[in-house]
């Protein structure tokens, strides 16, 4: 008997983290690369949300918080909800943890018995199928189209609901393909969702800042109220107000799940640090004028990266009007021959080539559960981003077909 449970031995760890790392350790050796793997804003914390975080240090707020976060954040979350998405919540009905993957996390925790499924649309974020393994349940994987801008379709997400499933996860605007769901999406969705009164929504709105043109992001408990006592909304500061290492996330839902939830991260994390809890507050409630300058150079980026890359032979990628991803399919490039002689049997084949020839780092579409793409991050400065798109040109210029 071995000392890893089954259920790990299941779970997968996160192929994102593990090229970002491998990038990390290339670079540690001398050679020069364009990461282009991870999902943090390249901005810094604004500065009036990091002098919020050195007051609550001399102030002396460096205890135990309450489990489900400070009043203080928790009112800031109610407002936030009620003034950005339409959302009535009491503040006994929010939640706050160690970002937004740790809401989710607790929120499976709470729910799932051995052999629940949770229905999710693919290309999806890394983490979801692991955290429902890691949480006991199945991962239902619903696959989206290029086509239809990879938004999940009513009729794929009737024929994977069973009398097992839980929970829907949604994530819009997505990682990794960018996809907005629109009003008239959501719309849709719900309208299935009637026809099954037991499987409840889990809304994964952390991109929801990140939206570009005339795009209008909204979630599934705005859209439609009559499910908002099965929808859970979680959201945070990470990617918004450039906070991923602060590590806060917030939920807000009906109040049976929100206490389990506190069951959950009350026997493990506690709570997210107290210094960030002030610092998030700030971020809430503090000057929002950032958030459209962010908003403004992810979309000019997101312009570049989408020309520049459309025009390299054998890639081609959709315009995504969320998130700061660009999901490229490369399935014309696989078959071809390296200069070094390897064939590029698969989408990972691809990406290692490209950290080797171009010194880009991606991550592979099969960590995604989407083979034959790669994901690329712009959230990188302009000259990195248009070095990064030339080098992949070159690398794939090299490509021959046997
Ligand atoms: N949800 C999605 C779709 C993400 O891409 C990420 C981060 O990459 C998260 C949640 C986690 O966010 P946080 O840093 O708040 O835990």
């Amino acid at each position: 008997m071995g000392i890893l449970s089954a259920k790990l031995s299941a779970v997968k760890p996160s192929q994102t983290k593990a090229m970002t790392a491998l990038a990390t350790s290339l670079k540690e050796q001398g050679k020069s690369i364009i990461t282009l793997s991870q999902g943090e804003p390249d901005f810094a914390t604004p500065e009036n949300i990091s002098r919020a975080a050195v007051a609550a240090i001399h102030a002396g707020h460096t205890k135990y918080t309450a489990v489900a976060g400070i009043p203080a954040l928790r009112e800031a979350v109610v407002k936030k909800f009620q003034r950005e998405n339409n959302l009535t919540f009491t503040a006994d009905q929010i939640t706050v943890g160690c970002g937004a993957k740790q809401l989710l996390f607790n929120a499976l925790m709470a729910s799932l018995d051995e052999g629940d499924e949770v229905v999710f649309p693919t290309p999806c974020w890394v983490s979801y199928p692991e955290i429902v393994k890691l949480a006991g349940g199945t991962p239902v994987a619903v696959e989206t189209r290029a086509r239809d801008g990879f938004i999940m379709q009513p009729a794929d997400l009737r024929a994977a609901i069973t009398p097992r499933t839980k929970w829907l996860m949604l994530n819009s605007p997505s990682n990794p393909t960018g996809a907005v769901y629109s009003r008239k999406n959501l719309e849709e969705l719900a309208a299935v969702l009637r026809e099954f009164p037991d499987v409840w929504v889990l809304a994964d709105d952390i991109y929801e800042h990140l939206v570009y043109g005339d795009v209008k992001f909204c979630t599934m408990a705005e859209v439609a109220p009559d499910l908002a006592n099965r929808t859970v909304t979680v959201n945070g500061v990470s990617k918004s107000y450039a906070m991923t290492g602060w590590r806060v996330g917030y939920a807000g839902g009906p109040l049976e799940i929100i206490k389990a939830m506190n069951t959950v991260q009350g026997q493990s994390t506690s709570h997210t640090c107290s210094i960030s809890q002030y610092a998030a507050v700030e971020a809430l409630n503090g000057d929002q004028s950032f958030i459209g300058k962010f908003r403004r150079a992810f979309e000019q980026r997101r312009n570049i990266v989408v020309k520049m890359l459309n025009e390299i032979p054998g890639l081609e990628c959709n315009t995504p009007d969320g998130a700061f991803y660009v999901f490229v399919g490369c399935e014309a490039l696989l078959g071809m021959t390296t200069p070094k002689g390897q064939k590029l049997a698969t989408d990972m084949d691809f990406a290692m080539y490209l950290m080797e020839e171009a010194g880009v780092a991606v991550v592979p579409g099969s960590g995604f559960m989407a083979d034959g793409f790669i994901r690329i991050s712009y959230a990188s400065s302009e000259d990195d981003l248009k070095n990064a798109c030339a080098a992949i040109g070159d690398a794939v210029s090299k490509l021959t077909r046997a």
